[in-house]
């Protein structure tokens, strides 16, 4: 039975959300994941692996867990990951356990991770998940957003932006498309969509009980 607190909205014992965040780098998806978690205890990452090099700034098991190649074939070979695959030639993987932990903590999980991960998400929860893609407001504004925060080099950030264009072609496999054109804004949609996403009926498995003694 997922754990409740004073402060949960939620009155009914319900199925947790596996929540998607997905755009191109630079979109300003990270932000918006942190404001989320910041400001809803509800909600937890599923930290990621990945064989990429660590950026300055970011932490290991906080950003991501970063492991070498060899570490991350071994998670593969003994199925740890939900789901893996290929970016930016780099591989990274959503670690099984640690969603499983979250659920079971009566926690929904939030995922960074791209178009190829939200499907294979999908289809392993048999479509139970909610998918949000994040645009730029152009594509010219993400190369700005790219060489403004500093941390690629001039060939990484022309790799990203011809990705760019890959994953934006992959919007259609999403539930919610947003423009982040301002991120406050952006970030209050978001999190609109989560709050309405838990009370969807077919999550709220503890409403059955409640229906049933209100003729009592
Ligand atoms: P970055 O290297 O900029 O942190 O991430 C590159 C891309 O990899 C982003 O689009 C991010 O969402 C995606 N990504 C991060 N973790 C995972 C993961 O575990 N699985 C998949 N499929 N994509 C991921």
């Amino acid at each position: 039975m997922p754990h409740r607190t004073e402060n949960d909205p939620h009155k009914f014992r319900r199925r947790g959300v596996l929540f998607v965040l997905s755009s191109p780098s630079g979109a300003g998806k990270s932000t918006i994941a942190r404001k989320l978690l910041a400001a809803d205890p509800f909600l937890e990452m599923s930290v990621s692996y990945t064989t990429r090099p660590m950026r300055p700034g970011e932490q290991d098991g906080v950003d991501y867990n970063f492991v070498d190649l060899d570490r991350f074939r071994e998670m593969v070979t003994n199925n740890e990951f939900l789901e893996w695959a290929h970016v930016f030639d780099h591989r990274y993987g959503t670690p099984r356990e640690t969603v499983n932990a979250i659920l079971a903590s009566g926690r929904d999980v939030l995922f960074d991770i791209d178009w190829q991960g939200a499907q294979q998400l999908f289809q392993l929860a048999g479509g139970d998940v909610v998918r949000v893609f994040i645009l730029p407001p152009s594509l010219k504004v993400l190369h700005e957003r790219l060489i403004n925060r500093g941390t690629d080099s001039v060939e990484v950030i022309d790799g990203r932006m011809s990705r760019a264009n890959n994953e934006v072609s992959h919007w259609d496999g999403y539930d919610y498309v947003l423009v982040n054109d301002e991120v406050e804004q952006c970030y209050e949609s978001v999190h609109t969509i989560l709050k309405a996403e838990r009370l969807r009926r077919s999550r709220q498995t503890g409403l059955i009980g409640f229906i049933r003694g209100l003729n009592k």
